[in-house]
């Protein structure tokens, strides 16, 4: 089959499209056939060697397509799925845990499915199980018009909190709003300073800060006395060591450094996040932006961009 294999760790030029053999489900796996597969962050730190992974590998972990064969006769064949954590997904076939995937609405486009678990997800838990959001809650969000940025504001804004969304550029200003963010603010140094304006001087309730390095500094200072930050990614790159004594200095806040593992670790806790996402977007609660789909082939140039942040909203590769 058709994949893109890493023989080494490194920039997006590790990203190399090979023929491969066929991957054989063992134990409680799907053998399904690819259509799209999803790009997401996680992706560049696995590519990077920043996540471990033995080489070579196929990276990916979501998608959707059609149930090729499932070993244990519960899933008929071409059944239309969409699955997360699931690696090898670049790949015209990839072994999918019966535990990690749901069966996709015809309403649903295909595009749309393969990007809407870990993203989706990954807002649910934040927003419902890292803590519950209340209505009235506010919300600063660091990469607003990203991927899980523009679902976190959505979901956030429907569950009554008012977002606070920082991005970078005039178009994604304007996707920030759209998501229903209610003032959108540039990376600058008084970041911090002009959001505590907005919010009285005191600060926002939570910090979703999914860019780490470059903005860490400026969420401890955003945030309320006995508030939450929450540093959910490293897209400019880990946080550098810090004294936990600044989590004093800052008024007592509370810092959290969460995965979607888990807070999916059991395949309940998975089915319930993955069901409201699946509901959500079916309902419209959810509106999913996905950037003009790459070819499986491209999957280098999909990196390149995504690290350039010059994409806004969803990724995904068209493999079949
Ligand atoms: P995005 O689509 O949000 O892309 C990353 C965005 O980060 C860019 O578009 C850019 O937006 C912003 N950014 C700011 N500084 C930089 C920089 N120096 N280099 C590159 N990008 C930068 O990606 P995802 O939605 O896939 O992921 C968003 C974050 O969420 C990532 O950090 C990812 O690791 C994390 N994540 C964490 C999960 C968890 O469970 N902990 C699960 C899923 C994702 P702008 O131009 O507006 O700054």
């Amino acid at each position: 089959m058709k994949a893109i294999q890493i023989s080494q760790h490194g920039g997006p030029e590790v990203l190399v499209p090979a023929e491969v053999p066929d991957p054989q489900p063992t134990d409680g796996q799907l053998l399904v056939a690819v259509e799209y597969a999803g790009v997401n962050y996680i992706d560049t730190y696995y590519r990077e060697g920043t996540y471990h992974s033995q080489l070579p590998f196929i990276p990916g972990q979501e998608g959707c397509g059609r149930v090729i064969v499932d070993p244990a006769d519960e899933i008929a064949p071409g059944t239309f799925v969409a699955w997360e954590s699931a690696p090898g997904s670049y790949a015209e076939k990839v072994c999918v845990d019966r535990t990690r995937l749901v069966a996709v609405p015809q309403s649903i486009p295909h595009d749309v499915a393969a990007s809407m678990l870990l993203q989706g997800i990954t807002a649910h838990y934040l927003l419902h199980g890292v803590r519950e959001t209340q209505a009235g809650d506010t919300i600063l969000l660091t990469a607003g018009a990203g991927g899980v940025g523009l679902l976190l504001t959505q979901l956030a804004v429907a569950a009554g909190a008012t977002v606070f969304s920082v991005v970078s550029t005039d178009e994604k200003e304007e996707l920030a709003y759209a998501a229903g963010a209610t003032e959108v603010f540039r990376y600058s140094e008084g970041l911090a300073e002009s959001v505590r304006r907005r919010c009285g001087g005191r600060g926002v309730d939570v910090v979703y800060d999914g860019v780490g390095k470059e903005t860490f500094q400026e969420s401890l200072e955003a945030v309320r006395p006995r508030g939450l930050v929450c540093l959910f990614g490293a897209a400019s790159g880990p946080v550098e060591p810090f004294d936990p004594q600044l989590l004093n200095k800052h008024g007592s806040i509370f810092l959290t450094r969460p995965s979607i593992g888990a807070y999916t670790a059991s395949e309940d806790e998975f089915r319930m996040r993955a069901q409201a996402v699946v509901r959500a977007v079916e309902d419209g609660t959810l509106n999913i932006r996905v950037h003009e789909p790459y070819a499986l082939e491209d999957a280098r140039q999909a990196h390149e961009d995504l690290q350039a942040r010059k994409t806004a909203g969803s990724i995904v590769l068209k493999v079949t």
